[in-house]
C-alpha cells in the first residue's frame, strides 16, 4: 500500500486530494495545523488508513513509517488570509517548505509541491507558459504569497539539484468546487454566497478583468497524475476557458436563480488584469486536459451548497 503525506490536507484542495489518494487504495497522512480550516472538511474521512495530525509545518514534521509522496499543499491561499497573517504566509513558504521537503529527502520519497499561477504576478505574458518567469511585485500586500511561492519553488529545485530530492512542482489555476470557504475572499465563493443570499455581488474594478476556472475533480486527477510522473519541472494545471469577472458574476446569478443585482468596487492592489494557463506541458506529459466545463461545475457547486444549507438547517 501505497502512503501519501498531505501538508494542507485540511483545507479545501487537501481535503479533496486525501478524500482521491483514499480512494485509490492508499494510506493518507492528513497533516494541518487548522489555521484557517476546520475538521468539518475531513471529518467524513473515516477510515483504518486515514490519520490525521495536527501540526504546524513551520515546526520539523517527525512521521514514524515509510512514506512515498509528500504533496506540500499548506499555505494562507485566500487573499484575506494572507493579507492578515503575513509572516505566517512567509514562514509556511520558507520554513514549511524545508520540513516538507525535508521530509520527501529524509523518506525518499516524491515531493509535490503545490504552487500557484501567482508566481506569474500581473503577467505581461498571455496566456502564460511555464517558461514565464513572471512580473511580482515583492513588497506590495500580495508578495507575501507570491514571493513564498516564488521561494518554495526555488527551495524545491535546489533540493533536486542538490540533494536528489524526487520532486515536482504543480502551477495550480483558479480552482473551484464544494467546500471552499464562502468568506475567503476568493470570486466564485463570494459570488455564490451573496447570490444564494439575493444580495448584491460585488465586482472589483469594471469586471474587465479575467480568470480561468479549473474544477477541483479536473485539478486533483492532474495533480495525481504528476506526482505518478517522473517530471521534475512546474507544470500548469488550469482551465484555459477564461472569463471575465463580470460574465461570471452574470452566470452565477443565471445559474442559482438569484434576483442579485451586480455592483461595482475598487479594485484590490496589485490585482492580475489577466490570467489564463497554458497547459501544452500538461497535455503532452501527463496525457491531462480539464474535463469539466464550467457551468456544469458551478451546477454541481451549487447544489453541494444548498444540500449543506439543507443539512444545517
Ligand atoms: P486552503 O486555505 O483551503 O487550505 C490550506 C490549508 O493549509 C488549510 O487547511 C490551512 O489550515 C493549512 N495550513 C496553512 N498554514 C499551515 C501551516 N503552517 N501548517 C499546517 N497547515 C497549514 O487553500 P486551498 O485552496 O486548498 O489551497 C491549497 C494549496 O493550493 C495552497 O498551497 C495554495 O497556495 C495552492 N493553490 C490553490 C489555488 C486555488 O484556487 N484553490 C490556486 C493556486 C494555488
Amino acid at each position: 500500500m501505497l502512503t501519501s503525506v498531505v501538508t494542507g490536507g485540511a483545507g479545501f484542495l487537501g481535503s479533496h486530494l486525501c478524500e482521491a489518494l483514499l480512494g485509490r487504495g492508499q494510506r493518507v497522512i492528513c497533516i494541518d495545523n487548522l489555521v484557517v480550516s476546520t475538521l468539518e472538511n475531513i471529518d467524513h474521512l473515516r477510515d483504518d488508513a486515514f490519520t490525521f495530525l495536527n501540526h504546524d509545518v513551520i515546526e520539523p514534521i517527525a512521521i514514524d513509517e515509510p512514506v512515498d509522496v509528500v504533496y506540500h499543499l499548506a499555505a494562507l491561499a485566500s487573499p484575506v488570509d494572507y493579507l492578515r497573517m503575513p509572516l505566517h504566509s512567509l514562514k509556511t513558504g520558507s520554513y514549511g517548505t524545508h520540513h516538507a521537503v525535508g521530509l520527501a529527502k529524509w523518506k525518499r520519497a516524491r515531493f509535490v509541491l503545490a504552487s500557484t499561477s501567482e508566481v506569474y504576478g500581473d503577467p505581461q505574458v498571455h496566456p502564460q507558459p511555464e517558461t514565464y518567469w513572471g512580473h511580482v511585485n515583492p513588497i506590495g500586500p500580495r508578495g507575501v504569497y507570491d514571493e513564498a511561492k516564488r521561494y518554495a519553488e526555488a527551495l524545491t529545485m535546489a533540493y533536486h539539484s542538490q540533494q536528489g530530492v524526487d520532486s515536482a512542482i504543480v502551477r495550480i489555476f483558479n480552482t473551484y468546487g464544494p467546500r471552499m470557504r464562502s468568506y475567503d475572499g476568493r470570486a466564485i465563493p463570494t459570488f455564490l454566497r451573496q447570490a444564494l443570499a439575493s444580495k448584491p455581488l460585488t465586482v472589483f474594478g469594471d469586471g474587465s478583468q479575467t480568470r480561468s476556472f479549473c474544477h477541483v475533480d479536473d485539478l486533483i486527477r492532474g495533480i495525481i497524475l504528476l506526482a505518478e510522473s517522473s517530471e521534475h519541472l512546474p507544470v500548469n494545471l488550469g482551465n484555459p476557458d477564461e472569463k471575465t469577472l463580470l460574465e461570471l458574476a452574470e452566470t452565477i446569478i443565471r445559474l442559482t436563480g438569484s434576483t442579485s443585482e451586480i455592483v461595482f468596487e475598487a479594485l484590490p492592489v496589485d490585482d492580475p488584469q489577466v490570467r489564463q494557463p497554458d497547459v501544452t506541458r500538461a497535455k503532452q506529459l501527463l496525457g491531462w486536459e480539464p474535463e469539466v466545463a464550467l457551468e456544469d461545475g458551478l451546477r454541481r457547486t451549487i447544489a453541494s451548497l444548498r444540500h449543506e444549507a439543507r443539512v444545517a438547517s
